[in-house]
């Protein structure tokens, strides 16, 4: 005998007055309510249907509690159905065991290796496979992000909700099972209050710029002309007209490395040639009116000025205005402060290896965000898809050679620009231990294409082994080197020569978001959480129990 269930779409969406229908005087509920059976073809349909009428009340149309009519068929015959039998037996158990000898997937990565897929195919397989095969475990990433991000808002340096967010983060960790749950105290991290602040365009005709001040901004009240200029080249071929006006760094998204230079050096070189203030177009690829905060800075020596991004669209307007010949005048207005520096904490917690657990394999995201939005992408689930690794390979009793620890780690947003980078504390005081690899997922928790690499050739042809044979069912096998890596991972590659990864992912519409109002939790989706989480578990746990070690730190 073999069972098949079928779905079949029939009647109308359910109303929701279901229960109300059925309950009604004018029908059979009890016909409605029983079994049937009916003879198709070989096959023998058993149906519960639920009814309710049309809506005319004339004909009665089915519809089960989920829209849909499942319907067991019982198929009848005799020896064929044996031989129907024998084959699907002999599939799955093709399928349920692991063959190490069967050929490797077809299309394979040339970094393809076959001791490796000897090894550790079977577990990534089954990592991928409880990661990706249904919706729950991406939807319980997406729900923790989501309490996250609602339940303490903004985690901001130097604000309680930070602190609370990395109270409640150590808590659900421990929940979760995960080993030595802890903090660790970062004393100096960036106290910045935004307060109020405005930007209105004054002439040629009276508007208010969407805008935000950019971290570490001092506070200004200045009115002024306005002078566009679109790069460095430009502000120095005009520094004569600079004096006492107002400087718009019109400046277009080409990369985020390249354009951010003028959002980290803008005050610094207006200011240089006496500009009054600053105004920045936000750093984005793709805007839809929301302008985009980020840190700058100040150089000793020079006057600081304010500065502020305003959306591209106004950056826009202004340029066209100034295209035409028009003077443009802006008043901008800011009463930011920067306060005593603050504290906050790293938190991690870890599956301790079971024969050298003082060689670790770290990862993690950074647990604060901007004070706009609610840094669900950046780095809300850069961090939930590291943690959820870990999470993954406690709860399938997995036990490698090395430690595999998540860290959440404090300040990264201004963090070595205004004040103590989270990281580099971490990096100090764990400077005893191994690291033998650090991964950081903080280019957007999208889906995951590979890594970018930053460390020794040798640890790098086996990165790409291991990516190129084992994450080949998530499309996820680059290892990109010469990119630079994350903040957070860079200390130990400095202070360790540890290899440092970056999750890679398709980070198409990383900069729409980015530091703006925008970065909260529907952008993130939940099949691509579940497989960033499952690339990442994969190459923490074969990279924590390799037999030699990925890489022996200095
Ligand atoms: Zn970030």
């Amino acid at each position: 005998m073999s069972v098949e269930l079928s779905n079949r779409g029939e009647g109308p969406a359910s109303n929701g007055e279901l229960h109300d229908d059925v309950s009604e005087g004018n029908l059979d509920t009890k016909r409605l309510l029983t079994p049937r059976r009916r003879q198709t073809g070989g096959y023998e349909e058993i149906a519960m249907d639920i009814g309710r009428p049309s809506p005319d009340g004339t004909a009665l149309l089915l519809e089960s509690m989920s829209h849909e009519i499942m319907r067991l068929r019982v198929a009848t015959g005799g020896l064929a159905i044996f031989a129907v039998l024998a084959t699907f037996v002999a599939i799955g158990l093709a399928i349920t065991r692991w063959d190490a000898s069967a050929p490797p997937p077809v299309g394979r990565s040339p970094c393809f290796d076959n001791s490796i897929y000897q090894d550790y195919g079977p577990i990534a397989k089954q990592i991928i496979s409880v990661a990706t095969s249904g919706p729950s475990f991406g939807d319980e990433i997406h729900k923790r992000l989501e309490k996250l991000c609602f339940t303490f808002g903004p985690r901001f340096s130097g604000t309680d909700a930070l602190n609370s967010a990395i109270d409640w983060v150590a808590e659900e960790m421990t929940l979760d099972g995960l080993e030595k749950v802890h903090k660790e105290a970062v004393a100096n991290i960036s106290n910045w209050k935004r307060n109020e602040e405005w930007v209105y365009m004054l002439q040629p005709r009276l508007l208010e710029l969407p805008m935000l001040g950019l971290g570490g901004s001092v506070a200004g009240n200045v009115q002024g002309q306005l002078i566009a200029v679109a790069d460095w080249d430009e502000l120095h071929l005009r520094a004569d007209e600079v004096a006492g006006k107002i400087v718009l760094f019109n400046v277009p998204f080409t990369t985020y490395s390249e354009t951010v230079q003028y959002r980290y050096r803008g005050a610094i070189e207006a200011g240089r040639l006496g500009a009054i203030g600053a105004l920045l177009r936000s750093v984005s690829s793709f805007s839809m009116g929301n302008p985009h905060t980020g840190a700058t800075r100040y150089e000793e020596g020079t006057q600081p000025i304010p500065f502020a991004a305003i959306a591209v669209e106004a950056a826009d307007l202004i340029q066209g205005l100034l295209g035409t010949g028009q003077a443009v005048e802006v008043h901008l207005q800011m009463t930011a402060q920067t306060e005593a520096p603050a504290q906050a904490f790293n938190v991690m917690g870890q599956v301790t290896g079971g024969m050298t657990p003082d060689e670790v394999v770290v990862l993690g995201g950074h647990i604060d965000s901007w004070d706009v939005g609610l840094g669900a992408m950046d780095d809300g689930a850069g961090l939930l898809v590291c943690w959820h690794a870990v999470r993954l390979i406690h709860t399938l009793g997995l036990r490698p050679r090395r430690t595999i620890r998540v860290v959440g780690w404090a300040n990264e947003e201004q963090g070595r620009v205004n004040g103590v980078l989270g990281a580099d504390v971490y990096a100090a005081k764990h400077r005893d231990e191994r690291h033998v690899l650090a991964i950081e997922s903080d280019s957007g928790a999208f889906n995951p294409l590979g890594f970018t690499y930053l460390g020794p050739d040798s640890a790098l042809r086996t990165m790409q082994a291991l990516s190129g044979t084992l994450l080949g069912a998530l499309n996820a096998t680059q290892v990109v080197n010469g990119t630079g890596t994350g903040a957070d991972v860079l200390p130990m590659y400095e202070t360790q020569g540890t290899p440092a990864l970056e999750l890679l992912t398709d980070a198409t519409r990383y900069f729409w978001y980015h530091h703006s109002v925008a970065d909260t939790p529907d952008k993130m989706d939940p099949d691509e959480l579940a497989r960033c989480a499952a690339t990442l578990a994969v190459i923490a746990y074969t990279v924590a129990d390799l037999e030699q070690p990925l890489y022996i730190p200095r």
